[in-house]
């Protein structure tokens, strides 16, 4: 008998990847959590029937997510990361010397027990010195954080369940807020293909765009999320990722990456005609 992971990406388009062994299911308070092993992806783990990592292409979304504002600004020491469970932005992070402080803040504790033990791959870096885990509400920490980190990745899931809250007005006035007046803010930022998500990315950048003064949007291909096309923001009180980043000086770091390069970095930015058109034309 054959068995398959299959995810509804809308209500008329399917995604399956083969199953070699089901290897746990759970709920959590916030979420149920299941994780596969594949011939094609390796292990997987989805959130309530929506894929967040595989051991193929993780590297794809972390790289992008983290190496983008931090050749930015390679002056960034005290990071805030919401969400991320896996541990793979945290990695990311974990490979400069110059962080000096990691504060990580996942709402469901379960998601990172069971990547610790499943993706060693992507939890290899949560226990680092700098690192501090919360888990607790990333809506609720940043409240009463004030000019206090250089940079703030959002690794959430997508806008619905416990989600819902790292996409609105408040959330991001409040990471205005807890920025110093050179910080970075990163998100995901969704798809723009599939009418959902790009409903979602649209109003994000809307709310983002009337907070900071620079704000755009970078692209990625990562094949087991909708589409495999995915899409950050990057939003900033003053660097802008394109005039700003330090080629040279990113890769005399001699950081190996699989996915990021400093050329990726700049054509990133360049997005193609229908996602220009939907990011200036507002929504509602
Ligand atoms: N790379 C993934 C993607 O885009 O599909 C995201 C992966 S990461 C596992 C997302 C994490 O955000 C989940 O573990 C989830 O529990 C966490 N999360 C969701 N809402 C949150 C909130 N309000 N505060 C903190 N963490 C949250």
């Amino acid at each position: 008998m054959e068995l398959w992971y299959t995810e509804e990406q809308t209500d008329s388009v399917r995604f399956s990847i083969k199953v070699d062994k089901p290897l746990y299911t759970g709920k959590s308070e916030f979420q149920r959590i299941d994780v596969f092993h594949s011939k094609e992806f390796g292990n997987f783990f989805t959130l309530d029937g929506l894929i967040m990592v595989t051991e193929k292409d993780e590297f794809i979304y972390h790289d992008m997510i983290v190496h983008v504002p931090m050749a930015t600004n390679l002056k960034i020491k005290n990071v805030l990361v919401i969400g991320a469970g896996d541990g793979g932005t945290v990695r990311e992070l974990t490979r400069y010397d110059s962080i000096e402080n990691i504060d990580m803040v996942e709402i469901d504790k379960m998601v990172v027990d069971v990547c610790r033990e499943y993706f060693p791959q992507t939890t290899c870096k949560l226990d680092d010195p700098r690192v501090h885990l919360y888990f607790e509400d990333g809506l609720r920490f940043i409240r009463s954080k004030e000019n206090i980190y250089d940079l703030i990745i959002v690794d959430s899931t997508d806008p619905f369940g416990p989600g819902e809250g790292l996409f609105t007005k408040e959330f991001y006035g409040n990471c205005y807020k807890a920025l110093k007046e050179d910080g970075i803010l990163v998100n995901q930022h969704e798809s723009p293909y599939y009418e959902e998500y790009a409903k979602s990315m649209q109003k994000a950048h809307k709310r983002i765009k009337e907070l900071f003064p620079v704000c755009r949007v970078y692209q990625a291909h990562i094949p087991s999320y909708p589409s495999g096309h995915w899409l950050f923001g990057f939003a900033s009180k003053t660097y802008d990722p394109l005039t700003d980043i330090d080629e040279q000086a990113w890769n005399s770091l001699g950081i190996k990456t699989k996915y990021y390069n400093t050329d990726i970095h700049k054509g990133s930015f360049a997005l193609p005609n229908y996602v220009i058109d939907i990011l200036a034309n507002e929504g509602d």
